[in-house]
């Protein structure tokens, strides 16, 4: 993969996170006038809880994507993009172009996934 062509759509990635995160914030901010409403009736606070956990769900998802993208466009900048953190081997094209954000090769993304959180 060119990394002109990666930095363009990782910096793209960027931007529709960042959009991504607004709207999130703007959309708390309405589901807590929300809560406020509903604190009048506590018999159905239960569901804002875990609409709630899914906000924060959905904001620790965003934001550990943003990390991995802010990464991949500083390996770009370091000469390293398109290598394994990992084990340093090189990253298979198909994969970069379905994910330009990937840092790790399909064995440790999968070790990493399995074993974060
Ligand atoms: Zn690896």
């Amino acid at each position: 993969m060119d990394p002109q062509v990666a930095r363009k759509r990782l910096e793209r990635m960027l931007a529709d996170l960042d959009e991504a995160q607004r709207t999130l914030i703007a959309e708390a901010g309405d589901s807590s006038m929300h809560v406020a409403r509903l604190s009048q009736h506590p018999a159905d606070y239960g569901t804002d809880l875990s609409d709630q956990e899914r906000e924060d769900a959905m904001r620790r998802a965003a934001q550990a994507e943003r990390h991995e993208v802010l990464t991949a466009l500083g390996r770009i900048d370091e000469g390293s993009y398109g290598r394994c953190v990992v084990c340093g081997a090189e990253i298979l094209d198909e994969r970069l172009d379905a994910r330009p954000d990937a840092i790790r090769c399909l064995e440790h993304q999968r070790e990493y996934e399995t074993t974060r959180d």
